[in-house]
């Protein structure tokens, strides 16, 4: 006989869930209460609150319902399935005693404690001034959990004391929150990602894994939400990861409820972080993650309804199988969310999508589909890969239009990102190397390599960047000397203390920080600096000398270009290179490394027409104009290694690359991020030609 269910809650969550069971041959009837305006399409919608449940269980009696499934962690921490139990009917969901894992911060953290499930350290209190006192004495950023249930949003990463006092405030004295205790945890970093298992007692039947995006912009920024967008299919999680989480962590959670007595039936879903120290649990959730749950239950192969049957009446269940395709699912959200919107708008063009769409917070007006709530629906696409669901679900969003919502660009960035280039970590590293080279060659030669650096005038970059040459130098183990003359210094006087440099045998390297003031002739002045002592590689002779392939010094910033290129383990050989911009200290010599690679080397500049379709050639990009964004993401082809050089400080004073690096990382295979790309590479490069400098000096004589 064909089966009548009823399903509590009326979110995405419980749309997928309708969804699901409407694939079951075994269900006739599906009732939703309360269910909303897409869910209306596969279900009755009751106008029952999820949490009356004197209410629900009259009707499930009186509509003769064969099953219910819980969605929401309300509806079970008031414990719907334990009168549901008592009244004889059949429910799946956990009971109230074992949805303390997710209701109660404190029960499960004492839980992870006593049966070694790896979680990060924590203590709890109910006294502000406690709290505070515990927050001010370990490192920030803090987190706080409040420990009861707050859909979602009752966690605080606070920065700083200020951050931590205005969050302890909120959940300890105001009672914004209610009454109750919070949590405060050791701060962990790495990926996050969602494990969610259908859990009988010790049987724990696995799902595929997701990603949630918990904050409400693009880049992770911005307030906590409830989710703007999941995917599954997760690169970064590893087959070991995976058994390691579901043997010690999911496996293991349930084994440690059935010893205290509150054995799970129902979902438990796992949020951990994938750390340097390995898989460790966040929190627990006693019910399915919402958004994951919209991209995970259409994923499922076998009946829905026998294995939501089976849990609840604690039966074996044969292992669900699952499509090993990839979805990915895309929030829209109110204008607003999560604080305060407006809510009756009207939404155009979803009968025109392609994809699956589950409804949060909508409600019909007539034949009119309308915003309300502040998660309105969720669009999810499947495809062989992330890319390729990605792209289905941003190309079927286009065909929505409603002026009061808005949604992420960048749902599974941890996926699909390009790798990060880290110039500042590269740098530190040949700076390491060369502390280490430097000390054996003062112990072979006698004595140390030794760097000059003139700065004429007081121009504040200028002095910035000297001060840092000198100060390197020092720490690699160079003597170094910096020379300041004054602004209105002449041309002569400079270059006779040019003269002087070039005779002294100690030294090994000059350098003249550009720019210079205008009554000195700039290139009098390099062609002035010995060719064997220019360590910015900007004489004539090194210049020629790299053009005709001989032995040269290369100067500092292409230098550290290539190294960083070659960081992402590209072969340049035979790859189209684009170089944007013709300096002669930075665009033409780039090119010519790139070509001595054996890379095909088109150039662009101010004259180029159509930028785009240039750009969109480039393997590789090299960027080097001086404006911000002059490259954005769509200038990037799928793919590319994305090096920018460009250093452009705005109004408020943050540093800019020329390439917008949230839309390109998301194209590039590899980027470098701006400040810690290219910047701090020169500097090290400057230290290298000067070690090679002194080598030349050393072993000719
Ligand atoms: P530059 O001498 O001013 O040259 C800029 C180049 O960009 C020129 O070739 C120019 O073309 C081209 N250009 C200007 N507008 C353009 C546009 N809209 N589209 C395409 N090309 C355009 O600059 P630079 O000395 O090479 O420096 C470039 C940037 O890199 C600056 O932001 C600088 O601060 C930075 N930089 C950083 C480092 C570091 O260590 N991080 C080192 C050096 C430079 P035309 O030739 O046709 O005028």
């Amino acid at each position: 006989m064909k089966k009548k269910v009823l399903v509590v809650g009326g979110g995405g969550r419980e749309h997928a869930i309708v969804d699901a069971l409407s694939r079951s041959p075994q269900v006739a009837k599906i009732y939703c209460a309360p269910g909303n305006a897409g869910i209306a399409g596969l279900a009755e919608c009751v106008p029952l609150k999820d949490t009356d449940v004197a209410g629900l269980l009259q009707f499930a009696q009186e509509k003769k319902v064969d099953l219910t499934v819980v969605g929401p962690e309300a509806a079970l921490s008031v414990g719907i399935v334990d009168a549901f139990r008592a009244a004889g009917l059949r429910i799946f969901g956990h009971t109230k005693a074992a949805t303390r894992i997710e209701s109660s911060k404190e029960f499960a953290k004492v839980l992870m404690d006593k049966y070694g499930i790896p979680t990060a350290g924590y203590r709890s209190f109910d006294d502000f001034d406690q709290a505070m006192e515990y927050v001010n004495a370990r490192p920030f950023p803090a987190v706080l959990k409040y420990d009861g249930l707050a859909a979602g949003k009752g966690v605080v990463i606070a920065a700083d004391a200020a951050e931590a006092e205005a969050a302890l405030r909120s959940m300890l004295l105001d009672g914004t929150f209610g009454k109750g205790r919070v949590v405060v945890e050791d701060y962990l970093t790495g990926p996050e990602f969602s494990f969610m298992a259908f859990v009988d007692g010790e049987r724990v039947y696995p799902m595929p894994l997701s990603q949630d995006h918990k904050r409400a912009f693009d880049g992770d920024k911005g307030p906590n939400t409830g989710g703007m967008g999941a995917y599954t299919g997760l690169p970064f999680i590893e087959r070991s990861d995976r058994t390691f989480a579901q043997k010690k962590i999911l496996e293991a959670a349930a084994k440690a409820m059935v010893a205290e007595g509150c054995p799970l039936s129902g979902v438990l879903y796992g949020g951990l972080m994938k750390t340097p120290d390995g898989i460790k649990v966040i929190e627990f959730n006693a019910r399915f993650g919402d958004p994951e749950t919209e991209v995970v239950l259409p994923l499922l192969e076998s009946d829905v309804y026998e294995i939501f049957s089976a849990v609840a009446e604690g039966r074996p269940l044969a292992e669900p199988r699952w499509r090993r395709a990839v979805t990915l699912g895309v929030v829209l959200a109110s204008k607003g969310y999560p604080g305060k919107y407006d809510k009756g708008a009207e939404i155009l063009g979803v009968d025109k999508v392609g994809v699956k769409v589950y409804h949060m917070g909508t409600k019909r007006d007539g034949k009119k589909l309308l915003t309300a709530g502040g998660r309105v629906m969720m669009l999810v696409a499947e495809g062989r890969n992330i890319r390729a669901a990605r792209e289905k679900v941003y190309a079927e969003l286009e065909k929505i239009s409603c002026e009061a919502l808005f949604y992420r660009r960048d749902i599974a960035h941890w996926a699909l990102d390009g790798q990060l280039l880290d110039g500042k970590a590269l740098s530190a590293s040949i700076k390491e190397e060369l502390r280490e080279r430097i000390g054996k060659l003062e112990i072979k030669y006698g004595r140390k390599p030794s760097l000059a650096v003139i700065i004429v005038g007081s121009n504040p970059a200028s002095q910035v960047y000297v001060r840092n040459k000198v100060k390197t130098a020092i720490y690699v183990g160079m003597n170094s000397r910096l020379i300041t003359m004054a602004e209105d210094a002449s041309e002569e006087a400079l270059l006779q203390m040019i003269d002087t440099l070039n005779r002294d045998p100690e030294l090994d390297g000059v350098l003249v920080q550009l720019p210079l003031p205008k009554q000195i002739n700039e290139a009098r002045v390099i062609d002035a600096i010995a060719r064997e002592k220019d360590v910015d590689g900007f004489h004539p002779m090194n210049v020629a000398n790299l053009w005709l392939g001989r032995p040269c010094t290369i100067p500092c910033t292409p230098k550290g270009i290539l190294r960083l290129i070659d960081q992402s383990g590209i072969d340049l050989s035979g790859k189209t290179a684009v170089v944007v911009g013709r300096s002669n200290i930075v665009g033409k010599p780039v090119a010519k490394l790139l070509l001595d690679r054996n890379a095909t080397v088109v150039m662009a500049h101010s004259r180029t027409k159509d930028l785009k379709s240039v750009t969109l050639q480039a393997d590789v990009l090299v960027v080097a104009v001086g404006k911000k964004h002059v490259v954005t993401g769509d200038m990037v082809k799928p793919g590319a290694v994305v090096i920018d050089v460009g250093v452009n400080r705005d109004v408020d004073g943050k540093l800019y690359g020329d390439v917008d690096f949230v839309d390109a990382r998301l194209r590039a295979s590899a980027i470098t991020p701006v400040p810690g790309g290219v910047g701090p590479m020169t500097i090290s490069m400057l230290m290298e030609n000067t070690v090679e400098c002194f080598l030349a000096r050393v072993e000719k004589k």
